[in-house]
């Protein structure tokens, strides 16, 4: 295990912000992760696990550890004519678990095609597109605390998932390491067509295969969202946000023409992105950073934008979108 000191992560955020951290390890396997945990904590180092980097924003460099956790493997654990369930380490790239599922024909995750990313990271915010998300395959994870290194599994129920959301991502923020994540897989077709971008496909239906699915889905993404590897960002910088029934109407009074969605939990959601483009906000562009023109929610990094440039242009879009709207955006991207 080789510790890096004073260490540059601009490769390891897909923001390419340019901030070090204090130390830095890359992590192959799980009884080196524990150890070096163990070590830096007694020294009363903070500990910073990182997966892709693909839902971060440095505001500074890191003053403790950083952790690249890139332990790989997918194992089936068990089968029946119905199902399956798989057990992946939880430095494995998230896409090549989907790339897994499609070449065996085990359905529930081909809608996520493309999110970039660990899986160890996915329960985090129970990563979602096209009207799926990681908990509608979740069986449970497993991992340690960072404070006593003290092992636990989490259920499907113990995990706490909502819209972008988990236990690990409010309670348990930075004090549970998930060390390797369980998937239950049909492998009966069910494929879940609903959502606007995949009405071509819903039309093929009887020709449907997974493969398609997952095709047409990497075509759409590439056509809207910017390839981190070419341009920074991190996807989606704000959530949807969820409104009232009574905020609805009022807004739809002043603004005709506002689309809104009904979440799977029947909760009514607005696209964060029109809100922001209706504000004016769409492919402008201060210095180095700016709003992506093809998606106002994703903000990007020309090249040289510094994480202090980044949170003045988000905190513009937040206001602006407040004085319009009389909404407050929160952010899904985590801020170190
Ligand atoms: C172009 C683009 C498109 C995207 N599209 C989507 C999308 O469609 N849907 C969606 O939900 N997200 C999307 N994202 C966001 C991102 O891909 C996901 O949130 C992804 O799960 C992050 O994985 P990561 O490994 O990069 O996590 P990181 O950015 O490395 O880490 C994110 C957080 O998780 C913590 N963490 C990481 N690994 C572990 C672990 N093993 N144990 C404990 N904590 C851990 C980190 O400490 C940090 O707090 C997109 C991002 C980009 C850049």
């Amino acid at each position: 295990m080789k510790i890096k000191e004073n260490y540059s992560l601009q490769e390891l955020n897909t923001f390419k912000i340019d901030v070090k951290s204090k130390y830095f390890i890359e992590i192959e396997n799980e009884s080196d992760l524990k150890e070096i945990v163990k070590e830096y904590k007694s020294k009363g180092e903070k500990i910073l696990l990182l997966g892709g980097g693909s839902n971060i924003l440095f505001t500074k460099d890191f003053d403790g550890l950083v952790v690249h956790l890139i332990t790989k493997g997918i194992d089936i654990v068990s089968q029946d004519d119905d199902s399956v369930l798989i057990d992946c380490k939880a430095g494995e790239e998230w896409d090549e678990v989907v790339q897994f599922a499609v070449n065996n024909e085990y359905y529930g995750i081909e809608n996520l095609s493309l999110i970039p990313g660990t899986i160890g990271a996915a329960p985090i915010q129970n990563i979602g597109a096209y009207g799926a998300e990681l908990k509608d395959v979740f069986y449970s994870l497993d991992g340690f605390y960072t404070a006593d290194l003290v092992e636990k599994s989490f259920s499907l129920g113990e995990s706490e998932f909502g819209y972008r959301d988990s236990i690990f991502k409010s309670e348990l923020k930075d004090k549970f390491i998930i060390t390797s994540v369980k998937l239950r897989l049909s492998k009966e077709k069910n494929f879940k067509l609903n959502y606007r971008d995949l009405a071509d496909l819903n039309k093929l239906r009887k020709n449907i295969t997974i493969k398609k699915v997952r095709d047409h889905i990497i075509k759409v993404r590439e056509s809207k969202l910017p390839n981190p590897k070419v341009i920074g960002n991190a996807g989606s910088f704000y959530k949807n946000p969820e409104i009232s029934a009574k905020q609805l109407t009022n807004l739809i009074d002043q603004n005709p023409d506002l689309p809104y969605f009904k979440s799977p939990d029947r909760k009514i959601k607005l696209p964060a992105g029109w809100l922001i483009e209706q504000c004016g906000w769409k492919g402008k562009r201060e210095g180095d950073v700016a709003s992506y023109h093809r998606q106002a929610l994703i903000i990007i990094n020309y090249g040289n934008a510094t994480s202090q440039s980044i949170l003045n242009f988000t905190q513009e879009i937040k206001d602006s979108v407040i004085s319009k709207f009389g909404i407050e955006l929160e952010t899904e991207v985590n801020f170190y």
